[in-house]
């Protein structure tokens, strides 16, 4: 397929030494050709899904939370028993993408981790870098599905390999979610536990501000640990005295708060709208300001 040419090349970034030195001997990244084949229809992320990744936002050519991304791969890598990633070569192949790609306000930067060419017994892990897609309609403000996740909030507890909080390649449920979203007349889906607490997005996490206070799921209900939330939250505590709290919330505390977002590296911060057919207020000013936080610009 071609690529328009209004849109610069996406770069392609081959780590062979992700977890360990290459056995040939050769370099740790080198950068590829990213218009041909480069994964083996063998490869354990093709068959089954296997591996895990990560999603880092590059404004005006600088990354933001590259360190706490790639801790979170290395923590979803040893949840699904893979070999730690070597994060300094991870961090020096993220430069090297970023700086290899044309010069673009968004762009995405996808790290993938996964177990590798069957029977081989070692990773593959490569590194994309594109221009994001156009977020802005998002975050101008969207509507947003209630869709039943079927896992109650207790799932680290009584499931744990279900892998709640890995960052799995096993995206195929989070995508149906938000093709379904569609169907609905909805941009995107609130994920809603079986006990009745809402629990994050299929890409992203939830932030909700209620009586002056800023809440989110708590991570021990088994949704992904953000790395936005995580820096909105040290935004704010240095504004205004608190951080975000982590809090079970329910579908009408949310729909009866003063506001809501979802919130994700490349989208940044998407207000709600409307909660299935109810309005919420959206403060596009805050919003703006929380957007220049995960631009890194705040
Ligand atoms: N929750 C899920 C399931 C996600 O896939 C993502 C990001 O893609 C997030 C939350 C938000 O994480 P972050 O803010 O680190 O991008």
């Amino acid at each position: 397929m071609s690529t328009p040419s209004t849109t610069p090349a996406p770069v392609l970034v081959l780590v062979p030494g992700a977890t360990g030195a290459p056995a040939d001997g050769g370099p740790r990244f080198h950068l590829a050709d990213a218009t041909v084949p480069q994964l083996s229809v063998t490869d354990l992320v093709a068959t089954r899904g296997d591996g895990v990744f990560e999603t880092i936002g590059a404004f005006d050519g600088r990354p933001v939370n590259v360190g706490p991304h790639l801790e979170r791969l290395a923590r979803s890598a040893s949840m699904i028993d893979l070999p730690a990633p070597d994060l300094t070569t991870l961090a020096e192949a993220v430069d090297a993408a970023i700086t290899a790609h044309d010069p673009v306000a968004e762009l995405s930067v996808r790290v993938m981790l996964t177990r590798g060419i069957e029977g081989a017994d070692l990773p593959t892990c490569w590194i994309h870098a594109r221009v994001s897609d156009d977020w802005s309609p998002y975050r101008a403000g969207m509507r947003v599905a209630v869709l039943e996740r079927g896992l109650s909030t207790a799932i680290a507890d009584t499931s744990p390999w279900l892998l709640p909080g890995a960052k799995t390649l096993s995206y195929a449920v989070n995508m149906a979610a938000v093709r379904e979203a569609k169907r609905r007349g909805a941009a995107d889906v609130l994920f809603l536990a079986s006990d009745g607490y809402v629990l994050e997005g299929p890409t992203s996490t939830l932030l909700v501000r209620r009586d002056g206070e800023f809440l989110t799921t708590p991570v021990s209900a088994g949704v992904l640990a953000g790395t936005s939330v995580t820096s909105l939250s040290s935004w704010l505590a240095a504004q205004e005295g608190a951080g975000v709290r982590e809090q079970l919330l329910t579908v009408a505390d949310v729909a009866g708060s003063d506001g809501a977002w979802l919130l994700s590296s490349t989208r940044l911060a998407a207000p709600i709208t409307h909660l299935d057919e109810v309005e919420l207020p959206v403060d596009h000013e805050l919003t703006a300001r929380f957007e220049q936080v995960l631009t890194g610009r705040a």
